[in-house]
């Protein structure tokens, strides 16, 4: 039996990681990264990793805990605090969050890396792919590009993260999406 290529798997958090994770996993032999200091607050940063990890255990493999250097990436999103979601504040976080996955992944000597980001229709697929390729290129890897929320991907995660009890927060993860879902849940209610 050929043995599986190795693959490092940007995982944003664990609702949107169990489906992707098991997918890629048919073909690949997934590592996972958790490097995701956009969280806020700590908290939920800690329940965010302690699914990630239950995820994990449950598929049988290996996760790799990022550190979560907060004041690195808030000063690279500052400029663009103001801005929407899917605007040059989440490709600068995107950025951030696969550069440094490009980067471990090559000091591993893993040469191919991705992302859980896609499977969220809230994320710009053409984007991660575009930054995905540039980190990889950096680092002398390859990225995989692949829209995980297509073939009902997004659909399927979400079942997923029902049958395993996961949390599905409204926001995507910062404070600045925090204060966004607030305003959308005031919205609702006036
Ligand atoms: S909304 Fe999500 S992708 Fe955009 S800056 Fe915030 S955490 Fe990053």
């Amino acid at each position: 039996m050929t043995a599986k290529q190795a693959i490092l798997v940007h995982a944003c958090c664990a609702s949107c990681s169990s489906y992707v994770l098991e997918h890629i996993a048919e073909t690949f032999e997934v590592t996972a990264y958790f490097f995701n200091p956009n969280i806020h607050p700590d908290e939920e940063y800690g329940l965010r990793l302690a699914e990630m990890r239950s995820v994990c255990d449950g598929l049988g493999l290996r996760l790799i805990e990022g550190d979560s250097p907060k004041e690195l990436w808030r000063q690279a999103v500052l400029p663009y605090r103001d801005l929407p979601e899917k605007s040059e504040r989440c490709w600068t976080c995107y950025r951030f969050r696969l550069e440094e996955t490009a980067r471990i992944a090559a000091e591993l000597g893993i040469p191919l890396f991705t992302t859980t980001l896609s499977v969220s229709p809230h994320k710009s697929y053409e984007r991660i792919v575009a930054i995905g390729k540039e980190a990889a290129a950096k680092h002398g890897i390859e990225f995989l590009a692949e829209d995980f929320k297509k073939k009902d991907g997004f659909k399927i995660s979400v079942a997923r993260s029902r049958e395993r009890g996961l949390t599905r927060q409204d926001y995507c993860g910062c404070l600045m999406s925090l204060e966004e879902a607030r305003k959308r849940r005031d919205a609702e209610n006036t």
